[in-house]
């Protein structure tokens, strides 16, 4: 099958009781049991619902997985993941990991004493290097946010499976339409399906896709003990959602493209982040590991006085947190997505306070040119 096909077709697809095209809605928390734990597969909405689990193989079959799991959000995805550890575990994580992720590992799981070490793993020394004897898994953020620094993740799994570590990928940005981690190496990879598979700004929610039966088994013994499942309502979005995620992506990466080569001419901006440029330091392996660049640009305008000029001059670019919807969103990473991220730490990863993050949605391309260029020159 191929990729837009398997959007469509993977997981289970219509109703089987009824010929409905579509999977059904099961708003429902408990079955019928025809006698004590006789039950025809489900027994109570929190451990299986029909509607979830459709969208559970979907993401399985996407990720070329064997197991699918999905939660209430990304952090609920991502911190599932995390409770596979114990007490005196090591992580080692991309350093310009999303800034949540950055918070939950530093905020909350060091009261559980899980540690956490942050490097940039562009570079593979560095994850070489910064190995200690407890470490037990790496976290890859590739591409990150919002530089756009990009991880090998073959060499990266290689190396972790050299010492022992499950390698475990947020594809958040690239999407399985655009790169596969676990036929890369991975063992684990998740998303904020809130983003890019939703894709229309209408639902928060996490995925998480695994290539191996016991690490199945045990995430699902932890989605059901901890609870942080999604409900049916938006199992159902997604579903709908990911149906459309090829073309979305693909016009998503058009636009960006256009976008990056008039800003790349624009006086007016300093620096630019795309991985799809051949100048970007990662541009080859971008290439060699995903089918695209995706619909994500961050630029530098100079200053922070600069950047709220820009923001209040947009028409078409909506200043909000979040990414990979239908609409353009515009932030300033400094003041939004990484505010949680101490000023220090983020000028050490070039967040400065003139850059700033769009993500290009699917309006007419010469309208958010125009819109850009209305804005950057006023
Ligand atoms: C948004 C985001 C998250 C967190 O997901 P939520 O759905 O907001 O909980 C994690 N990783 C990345 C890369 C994100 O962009």
């Amino acid at each position: 099958m191929k990729r837009k096909t398997k959007l469509i077709h993977g997981g289970i697809s219509g109703d089987l009781h009824t010929g409905a095209v579509n999977v059904p809605i099961y708003q429902v928390s408990t079955y019928k049991q025809e006698g004590a734990g006789n039950h025809k597969g489900f027994e109570y909405s929190r451990t299986g619902n029909p509607t979830r689990h459709a969208l559970e193989e979907l993401i399985k079959d996407l990720e070329s997985g064997k197991r699918g799991f999905a939660f209430s959000s990304g952090m609920a995805a991502i911190t599932a993941v995390m409770m596979l550890f114990k007490q005196g575990d090591h992580i080692l994580l991309t350093d310009d990991v999303y800034g949540g992720t950055f918070r939950v590992m530093t905020k909350v799981l060091t009261k559980f004493g899980i540690e956490a070490t942050f490097v940039d793993t562009s570079n593979i020394n560095n994850i070489q290097e910064a190995i200690q004897k407890n470490t037990v898994a790496l976290y890859l953020e590739t591409p990150t946010n919002p530089l756009l620094k990009i991880t090998d993740i073959k060499a990266a799994s290689t190396l972790a499976k050299e010492h022992g570590l499950l390698t475990i990928v947020d594809n958040t940005f690239s999407t399985p339409y655009f790169q596969v981690p676990l036929t890369l190496g991975a063992d684990i990879v998740l998303h904020s399906a809130t983003k890019y598979l939703g894709g229309h700004s209408d639902v928060i929610s996490g995925l998480v896709a695994v290539n191996d039966d016991a690490l199945g088994n045990d995430l699902h013994f932890i989605q059901n003990s901890t609870g942080g499942i999604l409900g049916p309502n938006d199992s159902w979005l997604l579903i709908r959602g990911i149906k459309t995620l090829g073309i979305r992506m693909e016009e998503h990466e058009r636009n960006a493209k256009k976008i990056v080569s008039f800003l790349s001419k624009h006086p007016q901006v300093e620096k630019i982040y795309y991985p799809g440029l051949p100048a970007h330091p990662n541009h080859e392996i971008s290439k060699r590991q995903a089918l695209g660049f995706g619909g994500m640009i961050s630029f530098d305008v100079g200053s922070e006085e600069k950047a709220s000029n820009l923001l209040s001059k947009l028409k078409y670019f909506t200043l909000a947190e979040s990414l990979g919807a239908v609409e353009s969103l515009i932030s300033v990473p400094a003041k939004m997505t990484h505010a949680s991220i101490p000023k220090e730490r983020r000028a050490e990863l070039g967040i400065t306070d003139g850059l700033v993050r769009i993500s290009v949605g699917l309006e007419d391309v010469d309208d958010l040119i125009e819109d850009l260029k209305q804005a950057l020159e006023s």
